[in-house]
Order: structure tokens, then sequence, then C-alpha cells
């Protein structure tokens, strides 16, 4: 089977205008086999997150409600779909969130946020039917089977092929476009689970490989893959053609255009990743695949912003040998800390990791054995294929306070 994946993001669907560009899209590719992945409308991930947040504080978190249900029902109104499509799942969205306490924080989340997907792919379902595009909606918690390390959690990738194939395949031979949520899986015992913030494109990643797509296509605001953000880089430009070798690299140094967890299971498989863009669908994006040849790639740049470096110090004086650093690197494991970059000397390591709500209890753990010292709103630099020029456009006017350079790789932790 030709079978094309294709996933919508959050910015493709913020708005009516923006669904039926989507409708338009589908139905133009509707002659081959398609399943379609869809992440929630905008922004309401975030505000699902907020409202989580506004509960466990015991503030008011009802106008977080009543702003999403408003947001909702203007789409649906404009789209012509019944007002009460939506109903019985902010119901059930409602009953849910009232049961919140403070304990147990990342399951509550995922029970809760992943109501952001079964909202916006009930829309699209619906709209794709009225306009006789033949769809079916199927529940991606019936498909993907996850562990429980909520927020995060690892695909049980056998179930998952299983699922996956004794129920799309049947829809897509009677020649249903079957569209499912992005971003969400559920557990053994059927509770919901998330695959980590903008996971959808490792959904449709993973529905690509349990299926043997031909063609995976990431729909965005942008017209491909560049070699920085255009939000931070005015001068940034396509890069027509990525290995998945570079795909990978430059997503792990933090390219927010791609989750990093999707190029492997297209790899394994050798499935070709088109990122195109859905505000001119004539353009042709980038193309991500298996190849030996040798690809010229311009400087690629990733900026963070609010790094914080970490110096970690033995108290007495010791080197810092294989003993500390396994107690500091599992410390990290635990909180889910990860480093953007590490640089070790004699009595001290260091790393550079995003700010985070979990590192302070991380680093009080660690305090009880070492000397902590902290930099924080820190900028991180990374420069893929680097040149002069580059380095110093990235750094004029900067502290440098590390510098890593490999072959091709080069990382600045700048103040
Ligand atoms: P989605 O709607 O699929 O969730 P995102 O907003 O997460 O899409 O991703 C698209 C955004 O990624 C673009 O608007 C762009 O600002 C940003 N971006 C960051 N790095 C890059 C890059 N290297 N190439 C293209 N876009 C990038
Ligand atoms: N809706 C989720 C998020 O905003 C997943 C996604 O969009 O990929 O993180
Ligand atoms: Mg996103």
């Amino acid at each position: 089977m030709n079978l094309e994946v294709f996933k919508f993001g959050g910015a493709s669907v913020k708005d009516a205008a923006s669904i039926k560009n989507v409708a338009n899209i589908i139905q133009h590719h509707a002659s081959r086999p398609l399943l379609v992945v869809v992440s929630a409308l905008g922004k309401t991930t975030n505000a699902l997150e907020n409202m989580l947040q506004a509960k466990i504080k015991n503030e008011d978190w009802k106008p977080f409600l009543i702003d999403l249900q408003q947001h909702h029902a203007t789409i649906l109104q404009q789209l012509n779909l019944p007002t009460n499509l939506l109903e019985s799942l902010f119901i059930e969205l409602e009953k849910k969130i009232e049961v919140v306490g403070k304990l147990q924080y990342d399951f509550h989340y995922d029970q809760i946020v992943s109501f952001g997907e079964m909202l916006s792919t009930s829309i699209v379902a619906t709209y794709l039917n009225q306009r006789n595009n033949n769809t079916v909606l199927l529940d991606a918690r019936t498909l993907i089977a996850t562990d429980n390390n909520y927020r995060d959690v690892n695909i049980l990738w056998k179930e998952t092929e299983k699922q996956v194939t004794e129920n799309v395949l049947p829809q897509l031979q009677n020649n249903k476009i079957v569209l499912t949520q992005g971003f969400i899986g559920s557990t053994k015992d059927g509770f919901s689970t998330t695959l980590g913030r903008e996971g959808s494109d490792y959904s449709a990643s993973i529905f690509s490989y349990c299926l043997d797509a031909e063609l995976m296509t990431i729909w965005k605001d942008v017209n491909g893959v560049m070699n920085a953000d255009p939000k931070q880089f005015s001068d940034a430009e396509v890069i027509p053609q990525l290995s998945y070798y570079e795909a990978i690299e430059m997503t792990f140094y933090g390219a927010k255009v791609i989750h990093p967890k999707t190029i492997k299971p297209l790899q394994n498989k050798h499935i070709q990743l088109m990122v195109r863009s859905f505000i001119d669908s004539k353009t042709e994006g980038t193309k991500i695949f298996e190849t030996n040849l040798h690809i010229s790639y311009p400087p690629v740049k990733v900026w963070k912003e609010n790094q914080v470096l970490v110096s970690i110090q033995t108290r007495d004086f010791s080197f810092i040998g294989e003993k500390h650093l396994q107690k500091i690197f599992e410390v990290l494991a635990t909180f889910r800390i990860s480093m953007n970059v590490m640089q070790n000397g004699a009595i001290s390591f260091s790393c550079c990791v995003d700010s985070n709500p979990r590192l302070e209890a991380a680093l009080d753990v660690l305090h009880q054995e070492f000397k902590i010292l902290t930099n924080e709103n820190l900028h991180l630099a990374t420069i893929r294929h680097y040149d002069e020029k580059t380095i110093a456009d990235l750094t004029k006017g900067k502290e440098i306070l590390v510098e890593q350079k490999s072959r091709h790789t080069i990382q600045f932790v700048l103040k």
C-alpha cells in the first residue's frame, strides 16, 4: 500500500479558516491511502497546562475552561458543525480536573492535557465528513500503547504495531481517510498518556513505522527546515535536502522544527520525510532521507534561551572520578534533567541545562555531597558546519563562559 502519513500541528488548525485550509490539502491528496495526525488547536495545550496549574495552586481554574469552551464553540459555529459536538468531552474534562490534587502531578497532567487533541480531532473529522471526505476518526489511545512514565512515556512497540495494523489497515482498505490524534497514547490499564510536548511529530512517525508508509509529511507554517529559526534570525533560509543523520543532529541540539524522537523510526524503515508549508503548499519544502551522497550544508544555528550553567565540585579537593560522575548522572536522570553541554576538569564537572522547575530539587540532593555553583539566564548557541563569520555573529558582545568544539559542531554558553 503506498500509504502517506500527514501531520498537522497546532498552528495549522488554530482557527476555522486554518481548518478549511487543512481540509483542502487533505482533499487534494485523498486519492491515495492517507493517515492524518492532528495536534490540539493553536495554543490549547498551553491553556490546559495553565488550567491545571491554577487548580493545583487552589486558584480559580474555571475561567480557563470557559475560554477553551468559547474558542472551540466559535470554531464549531464558523464551520457550521453541531454546537453540541464537544459537549461530552468538556463534561469529562471538567470531572477530571475536579479530582486533581497535589499528588501524582504527571499522571493528572496526562489525563487532562490529552483532551486538547481529542477536541481538535473531533472537529476536523466531523468537518471532513461534512465535506464528504470519507473520514474515520480513530482514538490514538487504542493504537499507541505506552508505559506509565507519564508526560514522557516510552512506546510499547510490539503492542502498538499490533493495534495499529489491526485497526488502521482495514479502514484504509475501505478507502477511508484515517484521522487520529498526535501526542497521546494509553497504558495497559487504559489511562491516557502523553509523548512529551510537541510530540505529535513523533506520533506520526510511529504510525509511519508501524504501517510501512511510503512517505510522511509534516505541514508547517514555514517553507521547510531552515538553517535557523526564522523567528530568531531573519536571514534564515530553507535547506532543500537533509540526511537523516543531519536532521537528528539538528533536532538533538534543539532545532524546534521537528521533535527529536521523530527521525529514528523513519530512518529504521527508510521512510522519507517531507517538511512543507501549509500556507504555501506549492513550495517544495525539505526532503529528509537516507543518502550516502555528500550534501553541502550552510552553517546551521540553534539558539536556546533560559540556560543554567551548573558547576559541581568535590568538597575536599579530590578528583572528580567515575564514581562521582555516576552519582551526578543518576540524580540528573532521576529528576529528568538533560544536559545540553558537559565539561569536566580536575575537581569539577560543569553542565548547561534548560531552566527547569525540577532543577532545584536535583541540586538539593547533589548539594549533600558536592559544592554547587549556578549561573542563570544564559544562552546556548550551537552551530553545525560552523565558519568564522557565523561564530563572530553569534558571540558578538557576549561573554563566553564555555566553548566546546568538534569537527562539525561548536557550542557556546554565553552571558
Ligand atoms: P507545529 O504547529 O507543528 O507545532 P511549531 O510551531 O512547533 O509547529 O514549529 C514551527 C516553528 O518552528 C516555525 O514557526 C519556526 O519558528 C520554528 N523553527 C525553529 N527552528 C526552525 C528551523 N530550523 N527551521 C524552520 N523552523 C524552525
Ligand atoms: N499539542 C501538543 C503540544 O502542544 C503536541 C503537539 O502539538 O505536537 O505540545
Ligand atoms: Mg508545536
